[in-house]
């Protein structure tokens, strides 16, 4: 019998993974590992540990501080004019939508599978989520987005907001044409898509206002963290006033412009502000983004090849102009009834894998009918459909090759004991 764990990166704690019955082959590692922390990263956060300097706006020179660093840092990493630092994605989808200026109510353009997060900020900023169908690749249906869009403007002002769910991007060509068309700015909320590209261009900078998340499951781990990125200097300005630049903290911010005068104590202060610590942890990180993409696009690539050769596994195809930067594996599962489907998940967990149907598992976050807090939830029986046989599995991108066939082989004999 063979406990054996294997991982090239973190030996020591992937031996540790043990709790789940054995398997003819080698048991993967726990998909909750995380990678270390850059030691790049330990002198500062001594520092300001020593210091106490935790308030981003406490230095008189808001330039040099932590948290400034990281937002120039990141603005240049991902080609945006202005960057601002947040306390999470969810925060800086808020501030997006309410830089938007909309009237309360409003229709916002949501995909039908994403995470809880997106609706609960379309909710937040007293907009109104209209849900769009997602079809069997995971995307948003450009057919019922097209409707949905038609059916938004002739009501009045709208926006779209695109969440790149668990990494996959829906069409952007489609949805920025549509789009400018009706005159209907886009957010993408590229929480999950940090490293992905869009024709050659960054995942997050193709819409008005591009949100990131630094939550420990997303490429770049801060515990938590987002970040919001624009080209547009009126909506940077907004969005640093409401995320709690009180006073005239704003001048700390290399984006000074004209704006900012204007809106002075004409905004709220929603306090969402990013602390000196987080910036020191994540701002390392930025160096690392291209290397976990490329490892986590080979883990991927790996499994998905294999996985997509068993008769009763599909798995979704990148679009043409996408280039993904996944840290997880999706498949559909492909003539499996419901007990099938339940002998499956708990064969791969037996097997040291936590496989979740998003559909199937009581109260997931990503099942649009579990969403009780946006009123009435409508009937999308595509997403539906999908969500009942759709599986989601973690890769963390610095799981080795032997680490993801490991992984294969267990969910390949979950499949072969549950048929
Ligand atoms: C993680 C995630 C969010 C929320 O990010 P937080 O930083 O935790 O608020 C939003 N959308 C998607 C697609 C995500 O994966």
């Amino acid at each position: 019998m063979n406990e054996q764990a294997i991982g090239a990166t973190l030996p020591t704690r992937e031996l540790q993974n043990q709790g789940a019955a054995p398997t003819g082959g080698l048991r993967p590692p726990s998909p909750t590992d995380a990678e270390p922390i850059p030691e790049e990263a330990w002198a500062e956060i001594r520092a300001l540990l020593q210091s106490g300097d935790l308030f981003r706006y406490t230095a008189a020179d808001g330039d040099t501080t932590p948290v400034s660093r990281l937002e120039r840092d990141f603005a240049a990493f991902i080609g945006s004019s202005f960057a601002l630092a947040v306390n999470s994605c969810s925060s800086a989808l808020f501030l997006a939508l309410r830089c938007l200026d909309l009237p309360r109510g409003a229709p916002v353009l949501i995909p039908a599978f994403t995470f809880a997060a997106v609706p609960s900020a379309v909710v937040h900023a007293g907009l109104r989520p209209l849900l769009v169908e997602c079809g069997d690749d995971l995307r948003m249906d450009m057919a019922d987005f097209a409707a949905k869009l038609a059916e938004a403007v002739a009501e009045g002002p709208a926006a779209v907001l695109v969440s790149h769910m668990r990494g996959h991007t829906s069409d952007m060509d489609t949805i920025l044409e549509l789009a400018e068309a009706a005159g209907v700015p886009v957010i993408e909320d590229a929480a999950h898509s940090l490293g992905t590209l869009w024709r050659g261009r960054r995942i997050g900078t193709l819409g008005r206002i591009g949100c990131f998340s630094f939550q420990s499951y997303k490429m770049v781990n801060g515990g938590e963290g987002g970040m919001l990125v624009t080209d547009d200097p009126d909506i940077i300005a907004r969005a640093i006033i409401m995320s709690g630049a009180y006073e005239h903290n704003w001048k700390k911010h290399p984006a000074v412009s004209a704006a900012f005068p204007r809106y002075q104590n004409r905004l709220p202060l929603y306090n969402m502000r990013m602390n000196n610590l987080s910036a020191a942890v994540i701002r390392p990180q930025i160096a690392h983004i291209d290397r976990r993409v490329g490892q986590g696009r080979r883990n991927h690539d790996r499994i998905a090849a294999r996985l997509d050769r068993h008769p009763n596994v599909i798995v979704p195809a990148p679009l043409p102009h996408e280039e993904r930067a996944p840290d997880s594996f999706q498949f559909l599962l492909e003539g499996l009834d419901e007990n099938a489907i339940g002998r499956f998940v708990a064969e791969a967990g037996r097997r040291g894998v936590k496989v979740s149907i998003f559909g199937r598992d009581i109260d997931n976050a990503r099942a649009f009918w579990n969403w009780h807090f946006i009123g009435e939830i409508p009937d999308l029986p595509r997403t539906r459909a999908m969500l009942m046989r759709a599986a989601d599995v973690r890769l963390p991108v610095h799981f080795s090759p032997e680490a993801v066939d490991a992984t294969a082989a267990a969910l390949e004999e979950a499949l072969a004991a549950a048929l």
